[in-house]
């Protein structure tokens, strides 16, 4: 079945799976539009996570008893869950990390350490999260770099030209967005991994808005690096994933030191474990990684390409809804959009606007969106950020749409 030919009563089941859809905000129905900065979770989610902590809790790896052992094979299954959501070849090539943040922070040091010296470059794009800004500045700082930002047109599509002209072979790495987190903006990445590529250059996604809307195949792209975090796509806080091509992995150090990552110690030296340990020191988060497995699995249930679908359809409909408000300003229009609005209305603050639709029970952002220099090349303070899920339906976008209309007329 599609998605598109989804009854009222099959969204309506969806729904119960997430019982916090049902509360009530201020004695309002909750309309949850924040989506891109955290989804809500479903029942089998949390459910997952009890059995774990209720009923094989125990540390990982390195116990002989039942527990440890039934624990471990939970966190690698889930690893193998995760190499199979992204099409890896191999599943040690997926590194549990704290969320996207920290995995890129981890290419940025591990990959610099290894492969960045004075007077090379990094190349990201005026788009970014500041998750994938600040990381590549401190390695510039501490290795003497040149950060190189690729521009983009006004309906928020990347450049390519000038892309282009900035690969060259001082360009040591590409760290681009799969889809912004203001803009909607679905970057042609298949296409800026190619061309990077042509000069022998290797590409890191940061996919955390893409995964809980698009499929991704990371052998098909042949990403050199692709990282996501759990809590956007219906999974736990905390855990996140960084895939990397093993040819790459196996050349950079180890980003933190502790236990798992080592293979033995001594006072005078110590040998690393393998991939994928190398990475992961400490205990990791083996109850948020079978969580994790569990969102995929209830994701793919649905199927990605329907839930696109959906999703699609949500963006044009609330699109031409809002389009019918005076001065609505909408930031964003890509060809290749998925389903953020962003958007501005005439002279109003986003954050008076973001405050009264909160006490109706809506629940949207407002702000920079962890994106200033965006902001800054928009030359706008922020915006009002509606971003759906497949669990939204019309309905909520009609109710949201007549809010606002309210809204809009009590602060002009
Ligand atoms: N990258 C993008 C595009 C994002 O939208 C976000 C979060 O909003 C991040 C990175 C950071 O994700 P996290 O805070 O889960 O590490």
């Amino acid at each position: 079945m599609s998605f598109n030919d989804m009854n009222k009563e099959q969204l309506h089941q969806i729904r119960a799976d997430f019982p916090i859809l049902t509360e009530k905000i201020y004695n309002k129905d909750l309309i949850y539009f924040d989506n891109g900065a955290t989804s809500q979770k479903p029942r089998c989610v949390v459910e997952k996570i009890e059995q774990g902590y209720y009923r094989y809790n125990a540390n990982i790896h390195r116990g002989v008893h039942y527990l440890s052992q039934k624990a471990t094979e939970e966190h690698e299954a889930a690893r193998t869950t995760v190499a199979e959501f992204l099409h890896a070849g191999k599943r040690e090539e997926i590194i549990f990390t704290r969320g996207t943040t920290e995995a890129i922070n981890l290419v940025a040091f591990s990959f610099g350490e290894a492969f960045c010296k004075a007077g090379d470059e990094i190349v990201i794009s005026v788009l970014e999260h500041h998750s994938n800004i600040v990381p590549w500045q401190m390695l510039c700082e501490r290795k003497d770099l040149k950060l190189q930002v690729i521009p983009m047109n006004e309906n928020g599509e990347l450049d390519l030209e000038v892309y282009k002209s900035l690969l060259n072979d001082r360009t040591r790495i590409v760290s681009v967005a799969h889809l912004s987190n203001v803009l909607g903006t679905v970057n042609p990445v298949k296409e800026m991994i190619r061309l990077a590529h042509e000069k022998d250059i290797p590409v890191l996604i940061d996919g955390a808005q893409a995964v809980p809307h698009i499929p991704v195949d990371v052998e098909d792209l042949d990403v050199d690096f692709y990282v996501f975090s759990a809590h956007k796509i219906y999974g736990p806080t905390g855990i996140g994933v960084l895939y990397g091509k093993d040819i790459w992995l196996n050349k950079m150090p180890p980003y933190q030191g502790g236990g798992e990552m080592i293979q033995t110690v001594t006072f005078e030296k110590t040998t690393y474990n393998v991939l994928p340990f190398k990475f992961e020191a400490g205990t990791p988060d083996y109850i948020g990684s079978t969580g994790l497995a569990e969102a995929l699995r209830y994701v793919q249930n649905i199927g990605l390409e329907n839930i696109a679908a959906h999703e699609h359809e949500l963006l044009s409909y609330g699109t031409e809804r809002l389009l019918e408000i005076e001065g609505m300003r909408i930031i964003g229009t890509a060809n290749e959009k998925s389903s953020v609005i962003s958007f501005l209305v005439g002279k109003i603050h986003p954050y008076d606007i973001g405050m009264l639709l909160d006490k109706l029970g809506i629940a949207v952002r407002t702000g920079h969106h962890c994106a200033q220099p965006l902001m800054d090349s928009l030359k706008i303070p922020g915006t009002v950020r509606a971003s759906f899920a497949f669990y939204n339906t019309k309905e909520e976008i009609d109710l949201f749409v007549t809010a606002l209309k309210r809204v809009v007329a009590m602060l002009s």
